[in-house]
C-alpha cells in the first residue's frame, strides 16, 4: 500500500475494491486490477495527464530524498556522528565528575549505577585500563573520606590560629 502513494498513476483512477477495477476519471474506461504498469499505459493515452502525472512522480521522488537526507543531517550536526573519537580524559577527571554529580548537583548516588551512564562510563574505564570499579558504593566511600580528610585538615588550621572561629566546622 505504502508504494501506491508514491506513485501519482493511482490519482487518475477510481479503485473498486469489490470487482477489483480500476476506472479513468478522464474517459469511461474501466481497467483490471490496478497494476501502475497498466495504469500508466492508459494514462497514457490522455498525453497531458501522463506528463503531469509523471511529474508530479519525479516532484515526490524529490521531496522524500530530501526529507530523508535533512533528517540524517540534522542528527549528524545535533550529535556530531563520527564513528568513533578519541577522547583524553582520566581517572580523577571521571571520580570528580561522579562527586560533583551527586554533591555539586544534588544527584542521588543510585544513579552512577544506571544502565545508561555504565553505557557511557564502561568504554572509558577499559580504555584507561583501569580494572577500578566506580559505582554508587566507592563514590560513596570516596566522598565520605575526602570529607573526613578536608575536616581534619580543616581542624589542624584552625588549631594553628590563636582564637576559634565559631562558624566554620
Ligand atoms: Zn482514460
Amino acid at each position: 500500500m505504502a508504494r501506491h502513494t508514491h506513485n501519482s498513476v493511482y490519482g487518475y483512477f477510481t479503485h473498486g475494491e469489490v470487482l477489483k477495477k480500476s476506472k479513468c476519471k478522464s474517459c469511461v474506461s474501466t481497467l483490471t486490477g490496478k497494476h501502475g504498469k497498466n495504469l500508466k499505459r492508459h494514462l497514457s493515452n490522455h498525453i497531458e495527464l501522463y506528463q503531469e502525472m509523471q511529474l508530479k512522480n519525479v516532484e515526490k521522488k524529490k521531496s522524500a530524498a530530501t526529507k530523508k537526507m535533512s533528517i540524517l543531517e540534522g542528527h549528524e550536526k545535533l550529535f556530531q556522528l563520527n564513528p568513533d573519537i578519541k577522547v583524553k580524559i582520566g581517572m580523577k577527571t571521571i571520580i570528580n565528575a561522579y562527586v560533583e554529580l551527586v554533591t555539586v548537583n544534588g544527584r542521588p548516588y543510585t544513579m552512577l549505577n544506571d544502565t545508561g551512564l555504565r553505557k557511557i562510563i564502561d568504554p572509558v574505564l577499559k580504555g584507561i585500563n583501569k580494572k577500578k570499579c566506580i559505582n554508587s558504593n566507592s563514590i560513596k566511600k570516596y566522598v565520605c573520606e575526602e570529607s573526613i580528610s578536608i575536616k581534619r585538615k580543616h581542624k589542624c588550621r584552625s588549631s594553628n590560629k590563636s582564637q576559634t572561629c565559631f562558624f566554620e566546622t
